[in-house]
């Protein structure tokens, strides 16, 4: 039976490449430091910021590796897919607290590669490679808030 699928629309354009890279910083975030997906994020073209409550900063060591996973990640170019789910099972399998409350029964899981996947209705890049390299421009830490502001370079 084919099923007609209403997504919410997106309420800003997001800059594929930035926001893609987003998904990559907070999957490897979760993983690497057990914290949540952020919830603060200012995506822009040249420059993204996103924040994670933490209990302690991170060290100058901790960034370098986190930067390095996110790189060795991108170079292994993983291909971007969708899946479509009701919100009744996805609240099993994700963390579904970021969604707005009038989000659509039915949503978009993006999955990144085997690496990353969460619902999402943005633009994304098809393969990892498209980002580019991730490089974090600064990082700060105030208020039990970790900060991390990255840029990319262009794709090769
Ligand atoms: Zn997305």
């Amino acid at each position: 039976m084919e099923q007609e699928i209403v997504l919410n629309s997106h309420n800003k354009q997001e800059e594929p490449r930035m926001h893609s890279a987003e998904h990559l910083l907070n999957g490897t975030m979760v993983k690497m430091f057990g914290c949540k997906r952020s919830r603060n994020t200012h995506i822009e073209r040249k420059k993204s910021k996103c924040d994670y409550p933490m209990p302690a900063p991170l060290t100058q060591e901790q960034l370098q590796e986190l930067e390095n996973t996110i790189n060795n990640v991108i170079s292994k170019n993983l291909q971007v897919s969708y899946e479509y789910m009701p919100a009744s099972e996805a609240e099993k399998l994700y963390d579904l607290d970021k969604l707005p409350d009038d989000a659509s029964e039915m949503l978009r899981i993006v999955h990144i590669g085997d690496y990353d996947s969460c619902p999402c209705v943005g633009a994304h890049v098809e393969s990892t490679n498209e980002i580019g390299e991730f490089r974090i421009s600064s990082a700060r830490y105030q208020d039990g808030v970790q900060r991390i502001v990255y840029r990319l370079s262009a794709p090769e």
